[in-house]
């Protein structure tokens, strides 16, 4: 069955091409009709069953004839035509902040443009400046908002949204007659990276709502502007969606809005079983348009027969089945960490002291953690020699028999070399509490030789834990190629624990679960190089919770008592 979005995506496509062909207020009438189809709280099929199509601001009759053509052949024959007229690259370029049909139409004419590469190839070779009407400040900004979109369209790491998203939802939740605000999409499944940021709103009135969003001062463009949904472009690049529903209608639309699609999908499938409909305006029977839920997501998920599945697992991988037989897991949470076993100090290439990591890790109320710092091989990282690394174990003996409140270990996240040997001899690794192996340089091996490395050295009797074991960095390095199946293994055999490291987000989640069905326990560090830096394991967490771990899969949800019986070689004093 179509969707209403669907046929408005069909009008804004036409109304571009359109542009494109120098028409002048077809476009506008085909806009003004996706408007007002967007705003709808009604199916177009139920409207059209009706005939009262035309009822609808802005739908003539030529435009209700069309929508008549899609609802039953799923396409609208003047789309295809208009498509055939125009390289299909234009209407991209379209999308470039500051650029009109005009512009692009001259691009394509003089300069034989039809695609961004090629934009951006003319940019270059600064053939723009040269066209008639442009000169050497319109290249500049061509060039500027062609940066700009390209960045929009890549995904961005989660923390760097999260705290984008933090401090919108601080400045709109603050908005007189705002009752209800959250995060949607991505960011609320916590995936590991977002695309569009989307906030949701339930607020009697939106108009004001809406004219604060678009007038804030990051605002870099305005992409839309209406009564229900707005859209900006903000200073870095990410578009930002704000959607204002009534407040009866939030749960529905919450739940619509954080998808996945996928799940979404499976979903309304399940609703359509019992002749109901699922949409984001309410659950609803078909039959005679009685509203069964949709208030909150609890009395939807309810209504379908399950409990409330949280975000993080919303992505059809077997919740929904999970949910109906009431077995989904009690995933991890935030209030069951005990401690974290991956913190750097001053010693190496951290910012803060013991004394003040200990400190902050205790004010989050954390029972122990493990000093880890680097090992000499990594210089960049003021990696420790034997003896300095003897001098930390001293010095964090003292301090940990000091403060009664936490238990400080000594570790070290010692460097895996090329070779798959450890740059740490036992002898010095056996005086630690815990050890932490990973790989920091020459990742370029292939994918026998780097599993070959990691294995070699997870065999060693004193390794603990493997810290990001793909070694990407999300959004900045790509991972080395590794055998994960391999390590997998390796790490049951030989009690390693895989890392969830919440700096690099280098496990992706779906490895995480597949370690867990393994019968794997990990652990969540945070890899802290400052005292503020406890804080990301949230991050970490989300992977955790996204793979579907409860507190048992986690090491570090263990109090000292017993965590000290799994680790290989912990002193107890
Ligand atoms: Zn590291
Ligand atoms: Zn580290």
């Amino acid at each position: 069955m179509p969707e209403n979005s669907d046929i408005v995506k069909v009008f804004y496509e036409i109304a571009d091409l359109l542009d494109l062909l120098g028409e002048t207020f077809k476009p506008r009438a085909y806009r003004r009709a996706a408007r007002s189809i967007e705003a709808l709280s009604e199916d177009l099929a139920d409207i059209a069953t009706r005939s009262e199509l035309e009822d609808i601001p802005g739908v003539g009759k030529a435009i209700s004839q069309k929508i008549q053509e899609f609802l039953k052949t799923g396409k609208v024959r003047a789309l295809e035509e208009l498509r055939a007229k125009v390289p299909s690259g234009l209407v991209e370029l379209l999308r470039i902040p500051d650029i009109g049909p005009k512009t692009v139409q001259k691009l394509h004419e003089k300069l034989g443009v039809s695609t961004i590469e090629q934009l951006r190839e003319a940019l270059e070779e600064h053939r723009v400046r040269d066209l008639p009407g442009f000169g050497e400040r319109s290249e500049e900004s061509i060039r500027r908002n062609l940066e700009l979109y390209i960045k929009q369209q890549q995904r961005s790491p989660i923390n760097t949204v999260y705290h984008l998203a933090q401090k919108l939802l601080n400045v709109l939740g603050g908005l007189s007659g705002v009752e209800k605000i959250e995060v949607a999409g991505s960011l609320r499944r916590w995936r590991e990276t977002v695309g569009d940021l989307d906030i949701l709103i339930a607020s009697e009135k939106s108009e004001p709502i809406m004219s604060a969003f678009t007038q804030l001062p990051d605002v870099k463009q305005i992409l839309a502007h209406g009564p229900t949904k707005s859209s900006i472009i903000i200073r870095d690049g990410m578009q930002v969606d704000l959607r204002v529903v009534k407040p009866e209608n939030f749960g529905a639309a919450l739940q619509y809005f954080t998808g996945s699609k996928a799940h979404n999908i499976a979903l309304r499938r399940i609703a359509q079983k019992r002749k109901w409909k699922l949409s984001e305006y309410s659950l609803s029977d078909k039959r005679d348009g009685r509203i069964i839920a949709q208030r909150t997501e609890e009395e939807i998920y309810e209504a379908l027969g399950m409990p409330w599945v949280p975000p993080e697992l919303r992505e059809d991988t077997g919740e929904i089945e999970a949910a109906l037989e009431n077995q989904l897991p009690k995933l991890v949470e935030l209030s069951d960490i005990r401690g974290d076993l991956h913190v750097h100090t001053k010693w190496s290439d951290g910012r803060d002291t013991v004394e003040s990591m200990a400190q902050a890790a205790i004010e989050r109320g954390y029972e122990y953690i493990a000093i880890s710092d680097h090992s000499k091989r990594i210089k960049i990282a003021k990696g420790l020699a034997e003896t300095k690394l003897r001098e930390q174990i001293e010095a964090i003996q003292k301090i940990d028999e000091e403060l009664s409140d936490i238990r400080i270990l000594s570790g070290v996240e010692v460097e895996i070399l090329s070779d798959g040997s450890l740059d740490f001899s036992d002898d010095v690794l056996a005086e630690t509490d815990v050890v932490t192996a990973s790989i920091h340089y020459d990742t370029r091996g292939s994918e026998e030789e780097m599993t070959e490395r990691l294995v070699s050295a997870m065999k060693n009797k004193y390794v603990d834990i493997l810290a990001h074991p793909t070694g990407r960095l999300v959004g900045e390095r790509p991972p080395y190629s590794v055998n994960l199946d391999k390590l997998m293994e390796t790490a049951k055999h030989y009690h390693v624990f895989l890392e969830i490291n919440s700096h690099r987000l280098d496990l992706p989640d779906v490895e995480a679960r597949r370690a867990k069905d393994r019968g794997l326990k990990l652990v969540v560090n945070s890899d802290a190089h400052w005292a503020n830096g406890f804080e990301i394991i949230k991050f970490g967490l989300a992977v955790a919770r996204r793979a579907w771990l409860e507190a048992t899969d986690v090491i570090n949800t263990l109090p000292f008592s017993k965590l000290h019986r799994i680790l290989k070689h912990v002193h107890i004093n």
